[in-house]
């Protein structure tokens, strides 16, 4: 039983039907019950599993992506090296791991995570106490240093709102309430300045999504980078300029209805890399874009893998080369997951974006 939806039903009984992004803000982040406030949702036991989870060999390619930028960029001795929702702190855990060996990396580094859920905040305490890493509210409070960046499935989870294109204008879709139950309405069509350059790869009809959340977040990255020099890698599932509806709950490994148990399932939306590019474009930096798969093809892990094999033997073995097939098959991972690499225009470009642009 969802202790949230009567609490959303009174809401909106009170104040009129909400916006989808205060619908998924409610449910991903409400202090008593939100989905990732009240539970570890990661993993084969959790909702779904993502790519740091899936193998250690993710995090040791970005990580070996972050240190060659580093060097690239003569090695400031002092730098932040910060992620966005690091979920069970894997990702962090596997780059600080491959980069060991890398002379002065770590003595520069100070770890600093965004994360919102206090239940998250303390099993990343646990991963990473050999590393004293220091949680920050938001990306506004990244320190003024090199920055290098790293952001797993986090901009997915950042609330959206959406619409649907009716001529000149948009509908919004909105979350309403009939009888206990929630349901799926829409407002009336308005005029949006935020979309008005959606209407040239658009159609009467189309769904369009919007992330309020996103460009300010890039916004504090990119001005960072741009002042201090750093590098960021974005990786998450979407596209430049997706169009239609993404909004999707995720519940045991199955797509569930996202009205059905707010705070129960995983709520998410595709990302609009386009989007995050325009917040960019003003910081003079360099933005690379590539697919997942052809980006750690390029970053060495057949290499990887096939090194790590040599040392196991049956389910194990096989586990482990699923696990490789399932981050870069483009059937799986490797078309669907997309990488942004944030660079200083002058600063030698990312490592891995050399492959096929998607
Ligand atoms: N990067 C991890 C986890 C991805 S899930 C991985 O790849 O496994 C999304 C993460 O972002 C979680 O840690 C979640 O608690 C965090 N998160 C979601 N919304 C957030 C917000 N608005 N501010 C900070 N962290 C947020």
């Amino acid at each position: 039983m969802s202790a949230l939806k009567p609490l959303i039903v009174a809401q909106i009984a009170a104040h009129g039907p909400m916006r989808l992004s205060d619908y998924m803000a409610l449910c991903l982040l409400h202090p008593q019950h939100g989905y990732y406030t009240t539970r570890p949702p990661f993993g084969t036991q959790g909702d779904f599993i993502t790519a740091p989870e899936i193998s250690q060999m993710f995090g040791e390619m970005l990580g070996l992506c972050l240190a060659q930028s580093w060097l690239d960029s003569g090695a400031p001795p002092a730098f932040t090296l910060a992620e966005l929702g690091p979920g069970r702190g894997t990702l962090m855990a596997d780059v600080l791991r491959a980069t060991r060996g890398v002379a002065g990396f770590h003595a520069a580094a100070s770890i600093c995570l965004v994360e919102a859920s206090p239940a998250l905040r303390a099993v990343q305490a646990q991963t990473l106490a050999a590393y004293a890493p220091r949680w920050l509210g938001s990306a506004d409070d990244l320190p003024s240093a090199p920055l290098f960046l790293l952001a797993n499935e986090f901009f997915d989870a950042l609330p959206i709102r959406q619409f649907h294109r009716a001529g000149a204008g948009w509908a919004e879709v909105l979350v309403g309430a009939v009888g206990d139950d929630l349901t799926f309405g829409k407002a009336a069509p308005i005029s949006l300045p935020v979309l008005e350059h959606r209407l040239n790869d658009t159609r009467d009809g189309d769904v369009v999504e919007y992330c309020p959340a996103a460009a300010p977040i890039i916004t504090a990255i990119s001005q960072r980078i741009a002042a201090f020099g750093g590098a960021a890698l974005i990786v998450d599932y979407g596209a430049w300029h997706g169009v239609g509806d993404t909004f999707q709950a995720l519940r045991s490994h199955e797509f569930a209805s996202p009205l059905d148990a707010p705070g129960m399932a995983d709520l998410t939306a595709h990302v609009d890399f386009a989007t995050l590019a325009d917040a960019v474009a003003p910081h003079n930096l360099r933005a690379q874009y590539t697919a997942q798969g052809p980006f750690l093809a390029s970053l060495g892990i057949e290499a990887r893998a096939a090194r790590l094999a040599q040392s196991l033997r049956g389910p194990a073995l096989a586990a482990h080369l699923a696990a490789k097939q399932r981050l870069t098959s483009p059937a799986e991972m490797g078309q669907l997951f997309k990488v942004l690499g944030l660079t200083p225009a002058g600063a030698p470009p990312l490592a891995g974006f050399d492959g096929a642009m998607a």
